[in-house]
């Protein structure tokens, strides 16, 4: 479902990403590792279109990103506008690790406002939807209350829901748990957990081990940049090849 070419970015002269090849099948959960400045959100927000690969291309389900789906007559590919840049990455969810809630809005309206104004649902339809999935994510009883009124867990479960509103084809988390305290972290992986055991094809940033060796069908080590080692769990978590991993893991295990 996503797969990444040759990927590079460069702010300049610095080079983020270098040469990022990766696959992700439909229904599969990646979980990328690697040190502070690695390059793990430049890499998550170019799958998402936040950043332009310099080089390299990024294609999902076959499409790559920001390009019409079929070439010119002369063979040319055309560049999208903006707006379908934007529809294009709508078919994307993505949860960051603050919780970015419209504070203003209570849980149930965080999770109906893209529905409504994006997709163009009737706010009935919006809310019997919203109200599910804020079930799902174990707050059914939560719907009416404003961020201020929800622990950082709560929060960021309510994230995880007003993104699976988009009913997105992938779901992108960035240190999901990273800005939780420690005993509201497994609230959060316990809403990864179903989502990846429902099909949801996902990619996760984190260092949370466990997680990686529970859910992880593919653990993707980032180093300065590079991909330096992907597998599964026994073979990049328990066999790691490289030093640069070996000490990488001696510091989050
Ligand atoms: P962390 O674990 O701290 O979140 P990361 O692996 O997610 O790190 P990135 O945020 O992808 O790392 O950053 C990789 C490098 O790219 C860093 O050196 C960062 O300073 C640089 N960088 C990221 N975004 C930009 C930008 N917009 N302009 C210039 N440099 C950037
Ligand atoms: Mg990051």
């Amino acid at each position: 479902l996503i797969e990444l070419q040759g990927v590079h970015k460069a702010f300049g002269d610095l080079h983020v990403l270098k040469d990022c090849d990766l696959t992700v099948e439909a229904g599969e959960v990646a979980v990328l590792i690697g040190p502070s400045g690695s390059g793990k959100s430049t890499l998550l927000r170019c799958i998402n279109q936040l950043e332009e690969p310099t080089a390299g291309r990024v294609r999902i389900a076959g499409v790559t990103q920001g390009y019409e789906e079929e070439p010119l007559p002369d063979g040319r590919w055309q560049k999208l506008s903006p707006k379908r840049i934007a529809r294009q990455r709508a078919r994307i969810g993505m949860v960051f690790q603050r919780f970015d809630l419209f504070p203003h809005m209570t849980a149930l309206q965080n999770v109906m406002e893209a529905p409504v104004h994006v997709l163009g649902r009737s706010k009935e339809q919006a809310r019997e939807e919203a109200l599910a999935l804020l079930q799902r994510v174990g707050l059914g009883d939560r719907a009416e209350h404003y961020p201020s009124e929800l622990s950082g867990g709560q929060q960021q479960r309510v994230a995880i829901a007003r993104a699976l509103a988009m009913e997105p084809e992938l779901m992108l988390f960035d240190e999901p748990t990273s800005a939780l305290d420690p005993e509201l972290v497994a609230e959060v992986l316990t809403v990864l957990k179903e989502l990846a055991e429902g099909g949801m094809t996902m990619v996760v940033v984190t260092h949370e081990m466990g997680f990686a060796r529970e859910v992880a069908d593919k653990v993707v080590f980032m180093d300065d940049g590079q991909i330096l080692e992907q597998g599964t769990p026994d073979q990049v978590i328990d066999h790691p090849t490289s030093e640069r991993l070996q000490g990488f893991l001696a510091s989050v295990l």
